[in-house]
């Protein structure tokens, strides 16, 4: 084989890893194959059970009673975060952990601001689907716990490998995961590494479907959902959070985990997972939501399926699409119907149940000290910068005049002290400004310098 033809066969294989194992904001198709190894019914029982939601869902409308007035008990789900880490930065920060609850409460509640964004044509159907989450206050032995739960793991990466298979080893403590918290009382969250070394793959997160109702599976080798030690949500760790300082720029609103909860609720796609040429005969099951080709990835009023008469374009505001970050604002009342009926058979144990909607809970503050020092500065010394925090995370510092012009930007990592040589700099009045990696300003200081 002559060298070129060696280089040729390289190519190749490397274009070919690369159009094999796409970057996948969600492996759900991933998680419902490995169901389907041991429950091959899978698929009839869940049609199953859509269906007598929403046979349901229709009998109290044509009922006329209200479904908002008629059920208006809220659930709260507790949650346990594992956060598993080989390095500083897997190790997210408690703020991500605490801010991402509140941004599963937002959505949940249908409280979050980006209502706004919902289109008029949805407005009516956006839906409060009463389910609040809470990080758990005690541990399966009955002991106090703050709901997150560290562990250090010797895995650099809970990847799924170039060639495509998938692990569930984030969930298994003999293979450098943490088993989960009792599954029927928790919502269990794994954040981890999920990235393959050179983004030759990476899932955002994946989550278990509801699985294991009674009498589906006449095989005797049902593993009952409830009972199932690797229910629950897996987020990667740069996704995990608001304005995480590592996420990718289109992932910053820790909607992701917001996606993944709904999976684990019982919720589909929004295109119902069908292929570009079947895309809108499949549906998601749920009538609500407007058949639509593909996954989105953007919400610029696209229509890609016709239905007919009453035809709507495709709700890219939906949670359950990809387009996400920008656009995803809201789940359907039926959605909402689905998730919650799936908490009344499959999930009954899991929430408290008849508690107030007032209890949201909200973020910590954020743990951490930001020192500017000396103030006033010799022009001849230098000026210190110091973040203390719990985590070491990359910030910017912006130094302008007082009429705002810049006069020096520098980076540099919290936990150490960051010094910088002012020698040259006029005698004046300055701002210090501070901006953490997604650009939100944490400090802004006055300095003399004389
Ligand atoms: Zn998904």
């Amino acid at each position: 084989m002559t060298r070129y033809v060696i280089f040729l066969l390289f190519t190749f294989i490397v274009q070919n890893s690369f159009a094999q194992v796409p970057v996948e904001q969600c492996g759900y198709r991933y998680e419902v194959e490995r169901i389907l190894q041991r429950q091959p019914n899978f698929f009839i029982w869940q049609d199953a059970y859509y269906r007598a939601a929403m046979d349901e869902y229709n009998q109290l409308q044509s009922d006329k009673r209200d479904l908002i007035v008629t059920d208006t008990e809220y659930y709260e789900i507790p949650v346990v975060f594992h956060i598993l880490y080989n390095n500083a930065n897997e190790n997210i920060h408690d703020s991500l952990i605490y801010n991402q609850i509140k941004e599963l409460n937002l959505a949940y509640r249908k409280l979050t601001p980006d209502t706004s964004r919902i289109r008029t044509v949805f407005k009516p159907i956006a839906a409060d689907v009463r389910v609040q989450f809470k990080l758990a206050t005690v541990d399966p032995n009955g002991n106090p716990t703050n709901g997150i739960n560290r562990r250090y793991t010797t895995k650099t990466t809970f990847a799924r490998n170039i060639y495509g298979s998938y692990t569930t080893d984030m969930k298994d403590s003999t293979k450098g995961g943490v088993r989960a918290w009792d599954p029927v009382r928790y919502l269990n969250i794994w954040v981890c590494d999920m990235e393959y070394p050179n983004y030759l793959a990476i899932v955002y997160g994946f989550a278990t479907p509801p699985t294991g109702a009674p009498n589906w599976d006449n095989t005797g080798n049902v593993t009952k959902d409830t009972n199932d030690f690797e229910s629950g949500v897996v987020l990667h760790y740069k996704v995990t959070g608001k304005k995480n300082p590592l996420s990718p720029l289109k992932y910053t609103e820790a909607k992701t985990a917001v996606h993944e909860v709904g999976h684990y609720l019982g919720l589909r796609h929004t295109w119902g997972d069908g292929t570009s040429a079947t895309g809108c005969s499949v549906d998601d099951g749920i009538f609500d939501t407007p058949n639509s080709r593909y996954s989105n990835s953007t919400c610029t009023g696209q229509n890609t399926c016709n239905d007919g008469a009453g035809d709507k374009p495709d709700q890219t505001e939906n949670y359950m699409d990809y387009a996400l970050d920008g656009c995803a604002a809201m789940f359907t009342l039926q959605q909402a119907y689905m998730m919650r009926y799936v908490l009344n058979n499959f999930r009954k144990t899991l929430p408290y149940r008849n508690i107030s909607s007032d209890t949201i809970q909200t973020p910590l503050p954020v743990d951490r000290s930001v020192k500017v020092y000396p103030n006033p500065v010799d022009d001849a010394s230098k000026l210190n910068i110091h973040i203390q925090e719990p985590q070491s995370l990359v910030y910017s510092v912006n130094i302008t005049d007082a009429c705002g012009r810049q006069v020096l930007y520098r980076s540099f990592t919290s936990n150490q002290v960051f010094d910088i040589d002012l020698s040259g700099m006029a005698s004046a009045l300055y701002f210090v400004i501070i901006k953490d990696a997604s650009g939100q300003i944490i400090s802004k200081e006055k300095i003399v310098v004389r």
